[in-house]
This record gives C-alpha cells, structure tokens and sequence, in this order.
C-alpha cells in the first residue's frame, strides 16, 4: 500500500528507535519486552501526534489553511505538538482548552502541556467542563473565517482518517524494522485514547497481512465504547485509503480495566508502572496514557497472559510533559516507593 499520494509534510525524526527492554523483561519474568519509541519523535517534546500531524498539517498546506485550530483537555500533548508544528510552518494556532480534570492543582493548571502551548505561541483559549468541545472548535472556525482568516479544524487528537495515516505508515515502518531485526512480533501493546494510534496501526498492520495482535487499553472510556471508536475510525481510514482489504472484528482488541475512575484521573498501578519502568530501564512514561497501558501489560504479564517466546512491542506514544502536571501524585509516590526520605 502506498500512501504517497496523500500530503505530507516531514516533522518527525524517523524511523523512531525499536528498542530492547532487558531489565524489564527480566524483571517482569514473561515475554520479551519490546519498546518503540515514539516519545522520540522530535518536534517540543515528541510524541505520537507529531505522526498525525505530518498528514493533518499536508492536507491543510495543500488547502492554502494559515491558521490552525484544535482543542483538547489542559495538558494535551496533542494541542502542545500541533502548537509547535505550527510555529514551524509559520502558520497561526488557536486552541480550546477544557477545564475537566476534577481536581486540579497548580501544576495542572499551570505546567507541563499548559505552559508548553504557550511558549510555542498558541493563543489558549479556556472553556469550562462540560463543553461540547467539537461544537466549539467549528464555532472558532466560523469565527475566524468571518474575520478573513482561513482556518483548518482539527478534531480531538487529531483522530480523523487524514491523521490516522500517521500510523498506518508506523506499522509500515515497525514491520520493517522487526523484520530487520528477524524479529518476530506476536503483540503490539498501544494507549487508546481518541483512537487513531491504535486504527491506524490496526489498518496498516491488516494492510501488510501481518499477523501481530493489535492491543489497546482504553484511557478515556469503558471497553465497548471505545472499541466503536476504533473500529469505526479503521473503517473510515480504509475506506479513504480505498481498495482495501476487509478488517476483521476480532482485529480491534481493547481492555479498559487499567483506566480507573476516568480519563487523566491516576491510579495507583499507573504511578507503580510509571516508576517500574522509570527505575529498570531509565525511559519516562506519561500519568494519562502510557503509565495505564503498561500497567495493564504488566498486569497481563504477571497473569500468564502471554507465552514467555513471544514478542511484544510497547508503543512509546510519549506524553512526558503531562508529569510536570502531576508532581503531587507522582512525588508522594516516589518517597513512599524509596521508602524514606532523609528530609522528611
Ligand atoms: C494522544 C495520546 C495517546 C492516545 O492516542 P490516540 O490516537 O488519541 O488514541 C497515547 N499516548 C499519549 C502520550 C498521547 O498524547
């Protein structure tokens, strides 16, 4: 499949690190642990929407677009990385940021993600829990079109079928590099959120009939909620591929028991894996999305859920700016895990 006929624009260093995780492995006692690294990504910090972007941001270039709008919660990673590509394209930024963590602290409000948009020169627009996020970002876009502007919307992290290209093309990149390594990759382990790192890696994934599972575990919603968003997302992004092959039900897995009481709300297997994987292999995970998904990998390891000759590939979809929001819940931790502070 060939995906160089849609627009693109380059914003990521790629091909992304595919790296061994040892100590993990051995600590863990099960499979062989791998980790790509999409937290590498390169643009302010990296991530996994930088993939979308170089798709999202294509399109919008092609449409002539010198303003880009989209939204988020307060520490998205996704607003901070289309902040930054649109500095880099010298093009305009508005973001709506929602006011939905119940409890915030300072740091919630004021660091990580929040602080990051804007020194990259978004301009935050701030709008209460509750809103309809998607009817606010088309009102913005009706607002700078009356203003002369020429605005390209782009919806919750970036998950329409333009951005899922992004993935479709890293499961072409991930195959190729396991099949470098003659590796054999049994289970792709992925944080599902709005959806379009785990579609596109399942469409790209069925597109070169390979056999690997696709897992995610769900950070925003109950399982069979968000197995409807993913499936109807690789749908959609198949079917603006065109000729393509059918995707079988079976190939949308997801779990949602590592999700906790909701979306960005932590959980004290995500601060336990957060600092697991912190202390066995020097590589940060973020509190909402991948702290979640590698608890519930790691939590299926101790089960016996996985033969100990197969290997997984944990998708590293970055989010490391989210834990300067959450220095409260991460610090108290980390003393209690060191087991006394000298200080205290
Ligand atoms: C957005 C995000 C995800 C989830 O990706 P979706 O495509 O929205 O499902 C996972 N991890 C991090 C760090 C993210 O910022």
């Amino acid at each position: 499949m060939n995906l160089d006929r849609f627009p693109r624009i380059n914003l990521c260093h790629a091909p992304t690190p595919l790296e061994f995780m040892p100590r993990l492995t051995q600590h863990l006692g099960g499979p062989q642990i791998w980790i790509k690294r999409d937290d590498c990504t390169g643009m302010a910090l990296g991530g996994n929407k930088a993939r979308k972007l170089e798709f999202l941001l294509g399109d919008a270039l092609q449409q002539g677009a010198d303003h880009v709008v989209t939204l988020g919660a307060l520490q998205s990673n996704h607003v901070r990385q289309t902040a930054a590509a649109a500095a880099r394209l010298g093009l305009a930024c508005t973001v709506l940021l929602e006011h939905r963590h119940p409890n915030p602290d300072s740091d919630y409000l004021h660091n990580g993600n929040v602080l990051l948009d804007g020194l990259l020169g978004a301009e935050i627009v701030y709008r209460p829990g509750g809103t309809d996020m998607a009817a606010a970002l088309m009102l913005m876009g009706d607002q700078l079109r009356a203003k002369g502007r020429r605005p390209y919307l782009i919806p919750s992290g970036g998950s329409n079928p333009v951005g899922t290209l992004g993935y479709v093309k890293v499961a072409q990149e991930l195959l190729q590099q396991a099949q470098e390594k003659s590796l054999r990759l049994d289970h792709i382990v992925v944080a599902s959120g709005s959806a379009g790192t785990q579609a596109g890696l399942v469409v790209g994934v069925a597109a070169q009939a390979s056999k690997v599972a696709v897992q995610g575990f769900a950070v925003s919603q109950a399982a069979h909620l968000q197995h409807a968003r993913v499936a109807a997302l690789a749908l959609a992004t198949a079917q603006w591929i065109g000729d393509f092959p059918e995707i079988p039900p079976e190939a949308i897995r997801v779990n949602a028991d590592y999700l906790g009481q909701g979306y960005s709300i932590p959980t004290p297997a995500m601060v336990e894996a957060v600092h697991q994987v912190a202390r066995l292999e020097g590589i940060l995970l973020d509190p909402v999305y991948t702290g979640k998904a590698m608890a519930g990998l790691m939590d299926w390891v101790r089960h016996g859920r996985y033969r100990s000759d197969e290997n997984i590939v944990f998708i590293h979809t970055g989010g490391q700016a989210g834990l300067f929001g959450f220095c409260n819940t991460l610090s108290h931790s980390s003393r209690k895990a060191v087991n006394a502070n000298p200080l205290d």
